[in-house]
């Protein structure tokens, strides 16, 4: 098997391939323009409308295992739970919450509001809190670092830009795989077999910031997330920007995520680092999964979005199914949703 792109899509794909008993080759050119970027986090919660994230009773147990086999695997430790804590930005998402909590299927992840959680403010926020449970974070670093030696224990890294015109059926620089697995995040209107799919580059901004006030045992929301690092070091983000699809950082958008943070404390904080990236969105928010039409042994696996760290370790191991067992893939993530249309 060969696979395009070692970012979370890729490295999950081809660790769930060797699970499998598969030969790997995985290929990527070192430019990786959102995993690497990403903060990791995993919440189970859509603030927005206060809705649960999509499928999310299945992709948490599945994740926590997954992570944690990789973990025990390598002797490493890059997965970490983080309560997170939402302030309220008025009464009336502070009424949709109360609403929310006594229902059942919400029980797994609010805990009912307290005392404490009217009270909690660092001096800015009137309109109380809400905590979010099974709620984690990814150190990212570790995290490739660790899962591309478990990799390499077994599979062929290529560190290249993947040449098109190598390419010949299954064949690539004359050696002959059995299937072509494309996962370039972003860079996906770079290939000539799957550019037409509505992946569209979202743009995202992160900064470190060095804070004398904010908390370190907890992840605060609203209007922006603070993820704790230690040494009163915190991420703070992120934006979403559509019209710039470029990899550089801005001054804009600096200013933005601080005047965000400003919603949740008065202090001058310190920037130490910002960092872009740029994540595969689709519009429908569901990944993009599946076979091409006419070419049988060239497959894609992208699109995920805003939330890749809580979708790709279930999704990968359900595309593994699909491709050697030739189980249905979930109709939300098929690319055939696309060709019906037409
Ligand atoms: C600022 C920011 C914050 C984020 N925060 C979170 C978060 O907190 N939680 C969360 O779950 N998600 C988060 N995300 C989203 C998450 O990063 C994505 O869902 C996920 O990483 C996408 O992974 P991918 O492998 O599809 O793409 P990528 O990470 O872009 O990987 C694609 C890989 O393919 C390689 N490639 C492409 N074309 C070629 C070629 N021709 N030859 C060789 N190699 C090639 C690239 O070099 C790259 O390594 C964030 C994203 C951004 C930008």
């Amino acid at each position: 098997m060969l696979v395009v792109g070692a970012g979370l899509a890729g490295s999950c794909v081809a660790l769930q391939l060797q699970k499998r008993g598969c030969d790997v080759s995985l290929v990527d050119n070192q430019t990786n323009y959102s995993s690497k970027v990403a903060v990791g986090m995993i919440n189970p919660l859509v603030f927005r409308r206060m809705t649960k994230s999509w499928r999310v009773d299945d992709f948490l147990p599945y994740l926590k295992k997954f992570y944690k086999n990789i973990e025990a695997e390598t002797g490493s430790s890059f997965f970490h739970s983080v309560p997170i804590r939402r302030l309220f930005s008025s009464e009336q998402e502070r009424d949709f919450w109360l609403k929310k909590e006594k229902r059942e299927d919400f029980h797994a992840y609010m805990t009912p509001i307290d005392q404490s959680d009217y009270d909690y403010s660092l001096g800015k926020n009137p309109f109380g809190s809400g905590r979010v449970k099974e709620t984690f974070f990814i150190d990212v670093d570790p995290f490739f670092l660790m899962t591309l030696e478990l990799f390499s224990k077994k599979g062929i890294i290529l560190n290249e830009e993947f040449d098109f015109s190598q390419l010949k059926e299954t064949s690539y620089k004359g050696v002959s795989y059995d299937e072509v697995i494309f996962c370039q995040g972003y860079l996906n209107y770079q290939n000539p077999f799957f550019k037409d799919l509505p992946i569209d580059p979202t743009k995202g901004q992160v900064l470190t910031i060095h804070s004398e006030q904010l908390p370190e045992d907890v992840s605060l929301n609203r209007k922006c997330f603070i993820l704790p690092k230690g040494n009163q070091k915190f991420k703070v983000g992120s934006t979403y920007e559509w019209h710039d699809t470029s990899t550089n950082i801005t001054e804009e958008s600096k200013l933005h995520i601080l005047e965000n943070l400003s919603f949740i404390i008065d202090e001058e904080v310190k920037v130490v680092e910002q960092v872009a990236g740029v994540r595969p969105t689709v519009k429908d928010r569901r990944p993009t999964i599946g076979t091409h039409p006419q070419h049988s042994h060239y497959h894609i696996f992208n699109g995920l979005g805003a939330k890749g760290y809580m979708l790709a370790p279930l999704l990968s191991e359900e595309f593994v199914d699909y491709l050697l067992e030739g189980k249905e893939l979930d109709k939300e993530v098929n690319i055939s949703r696309f060709q019906s249309k037409e």
